[in-house]
């Protein structure tokens, strides 16, 4: 038997993202949520995100319709995290033999309806069969219209970090529904409000540490300030097989711990300069939880002590 050198998919990305040196055609290389392409004078977006059966979903439980808009939506979040449009999108369907062409129509008639919703229409794709489980590939070109492209790099010391809404226990549902914040996105990014922008996919503990790195600076996080999802606490509930109840100060600890670490929220984690609350910050509903340093590597503010944040958010092994 071969020894399989285990590699996370952020070491891999780290590894082609070392060899992407932006250039006039490739302007915004890899290293982003969405690539960008010159053709002529314009700006093209382009984006690819998959899902797998067991992985992002699991096709006993969800149907085929949830499977599909899960597909797209996570397209769309990568769109908003660029504050740009999606313009157009062809999608794969790799599925479990045997499974009839019932299937396939299902899941296309949902993908066309959301990209419908979103002025995207599914315009292509290809379609297969394996012994595997259903796996969908979905690869959208964005466009930006003036406003944007809005990239991980630009954060600045002095600079404040808002999300879009709370976070945390996604796996109760909210994670095959994502709503892709991007109209949000484009308020502030044609305001000049967003200096780095990226969509919380794996936890903010491993999508903030992106941004800083891309912007080679670093950040403080006031957990007093990181907005919980209702959802961690029916997640605990039903975990701890209790209802509400006196929450201990580990029980904070571990409500705080799935707000910072827990994947798929697909809300905004906004870098930008200090929003003043009569200047669209509560109408648009940020969350102010930190500010960005000079000083790398990023940390947690907590009861008045400042640690390393570990990131435990969601990781892939390749
Ligand atoms: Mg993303």
């Amino acid at each position: 038997m071969s020894k399989t050198v285990q590699m996370s998919e952020s070491d891999f990305l780290e590894k082609i993202r070392r060899r992407a040196v932006a250039s006039d055609r490739v302007p915004i290389p890899i290293g982003d949520d969405l690539a960008g392409v010159r053709v002529g004078h314009e700006l093209i977006m382009l984006g690819s995100d998959q899902v797998a059966d067991g992985v992002h979903f699991d096709f006993r439980e969800h149907s085929p319709r949830q499977i599909a808009r899960k597909a797209v939506l996570r397209n769309f979040s990568d769109c908003a995290a660029m504050a740009c449009l999606p313009h157009a999108m062809t999608a794969t369907l790799l599925l479990p033999r045997g499974v009839g062409s019932g299937l396939a129509s299902a899941l296309t008639e949902a993908m066309d309806e959301v990209g419908r919703a979103f002025d995207c229409p599914l315009v292509g794709g290809d379609t297969g069969s394996w012994d595997g489980g259903l796996v969908i590939g979905v690869s959208v070109v964005g466009r930006c219209e003036g406003v944007g492209p809005v990239l991980r790099g630009g954060a600045r010391a002095g600079d404040r970090i808002y999300v879009s809404g709370p976070l945390g226990g996604s796996i109760l549902g909210r994670h095959m529904e994502p709503v892709p914040r991007i109209a949000l996105a484009r308020a502030l990014a044609g305001r000049g409000l967003v200096h780095a922008m990226i969509d919380l996919s794996d936890g903010l503990s491993r999508d903030l540490p992106r941004i800083c790195t891309a912007s080679g600076v670093g950040a403080t996080i006031d957990a007093a300030c990181v907005p919980i999802h209702e959802d961690v606490d029916r997640l605990l509930a039903m975990k701890l097989g209790k209802g509400e109840g006196h929450v201990s100060r580990t029980g904070a600890e571990v409500r705080l711990g799935h707000a910072l670490d827990d994947g798929e929220d697909y809300e905004l984690l906004i870098v930008g300069r200090e929003i003043e609350d009569g200047e669209m910050k509560a109408d648009l509903g940020l969350i102010e939880v930190g500010w960005v340093e000079a000083e790398s590597g990023v940390r947690l503010m907590r009861g008045g002590r400042v640690e390393e944040m570990e990131s435990r958010g969601w990781e892939h092994g390749l």
